[in-house]
């Protein structure tokens, strides 16, 4: 069985399920498996052929070394993966890793479903547990992805933290109009607000005392071991295609650094990837943290891409684990930061020249990869969301109307439910002591 310690101290470590249930070690640092298994390398030739559940029950059977059994584990996997992950070539020769064919139409919908699944898992082998209470600070995605998942999980109740005013209506409608054991909190305040909420409940050791509260940002383990699934999948793809796969880049839109860890983990695996780039908007802490060496987080500034208002950083601790060092960092990752027109004159460029659409995120990811590709590599950028769930923001950018899909129209129309909350501690605290 693998153990994961905290990034705090390599002394302090926890089971999978432990590493699960509490989100966050108990000294405030970030779980990591205390090894990374590599897969054989016949493995790593024969995946051409295999299909995206096969990939997925391999790594992550191997990852876990037979923690979840078998069985519990195929089940998990059927219903994480539920959608098709393709990778499309566009005109201009690169490949795009279409992420958002999920239910919520975010990447993040791998991650949430797997940990939504495994806290099922768990749940049924101990029926005596208390209810586990999920916090869920929110720009968007985050909350619409975790939502959809845990809805009617039994032993669980998610409340979803939104800044007021900064999350638009589509996206809204996907987790304040479910219902059930979700709660859509609306803050009176900033994003930093409602993650601040968050870290003060979980440091309030009264509170931890009577509840059993967990995070399911990606700050939780359970969400990143999923997501190294699509890179193995990614160069699945490419094997069966006719390209050259001995030189792979693959360019991640990043934020809280949590599906770029999931690729280094890959590639810790045997994953055979030559490099990561690392796509980042204005808020380019770690872009600074490539260049300079210092690691200087600040307030988040918003941009066309809210999912990448990211200031500090969460996962850094695991970055840093994985790499060892600046020099290291530096090899493995290129990094790159964009300005609103760098990414709106990319969107612009790829829809007219190569008749791909790429939303905000996804754009930044393109962008970077066009610019750090060498010649004789293959590029590989991840599309981490749907162009339609930024609609608006898309539709003025390209001047072009958008079909709805199906699952985001859905709830569109539904009857929103939101609970207001003052950005102070004590009534967030308030709050939570009444859902016991
Ligand atoms: C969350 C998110 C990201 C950033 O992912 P991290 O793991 O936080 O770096 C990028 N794009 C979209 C669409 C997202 O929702």
């Amino acid at each position: 069985m693998p153990l994961f310690y905290s990034t705090n101290n390599r002394l302090a470590r926890v089971t999978l399920e432990e590493a699960v249930i509490t989100g966050l070690a108990p000294d405030g640092g970030l779980y990591m498996p205390e090894d990374i298994p590599q897969l054989p390398r016949a493995f790593i030739d024969n995946m051409a052929a295999m299909s995206l559940h096969e990939v997925a029950y391999a790594v992550i059977y191997y990852a876990l070394q037979g923690d979840v059994p078998s069985h519990a584990l195929k089940d998990i996997i059927a219903r994480t993966f539920n959608f098709d992950i393709p990778l499309v070539r566009t005109r201009g020769g690169r490949f795009v890793l279409e992420l958002f064919h999920g239910p919520t139409m975010a990447f993040k919908d791998v991650g949430a479903r797997f940990m939504a699944r495994l806290l099922a898992h768990y749940h049924s082998r101990h029926r005596e547990w208390r209810t586990i209470h999920v916090l869920v600070p929110t720009s968007g995605d985050t909350g619409s992805a975790v939502a959809c998942s845990f809805l009617n999980l039994p032993g669980v109740k998610v409340h979803v933290l939104f800044p007021r005013g900064q999350v638009n209506q589509l996206q809204q409608a996907q987790f304040s109009t479910l219902g059930g054991n979700v709660t859509a909190l609306e803050v009176n305040g900033s994003f930093d607000d409602c993650k601040q909420l968050v870290a003060q409940a979980f440091a309030d050791d009264t509170l931890a005392r009577d509840m059993l509260l967990t995070t399911a940002t990606s700050i939780n383990v359970a969400r990143l071991l999923p997501q190294m699934v699509y890179y193995f999948y990614a160069y699945a793809q490419l094997r069966a295609s006719d390209v050259p796969t001995d030189r792979v880049v693959v360019s991640v839109p990043c934020a809280n650094l949590g599906n770029l860890v999931s690729g280094i983990m890959a590639q810790r695996m045997g994953l055979p990837l030559t490099r990561f780039v690392s796509a980042e908007n204005q808020n380019n802490i770690f872009y600074n943290y490539l260049r300079s060496g210092q690691f200087v987080p600040r307030a988040s500034v918003e941009s066309i891409a809210p999912a990448l208002d990211a200031g500090d950083p969460t996962n850094f601790p695991r970055v840093q684990a994985l790499t060892g060092s600046l020099d290291e960092a530096r090899k493995l990752i290129h990094g790159y930061s964009y300005t609103d027109s760098h990414l709106i004159e990319t969107m612009r460029t790829a829809y007219h020249a190569e008749r791909y659409l790429l939303d905000p995120h996804s754009a930044a990811a393109y962008r970077a990869l066009i610019e750090d590709l060498q010649p004789g590599e293959t590029g590989v950028a991840l599309a981490t969301a749907h162009p339609a769930k930024l609609l608006n923001t898309v539709q003025r950018i390209v001047g072009h109307e958008l079909v709805v899909p199906a699952q985001l129209a859905a709830r569109q129309h539904g009857k929103r439910r939101v609970r207001p909350m003052a950005s102070g501690y004590a009534a967030f605290r308030q709050y939570l002591t009444t859902q016991q």
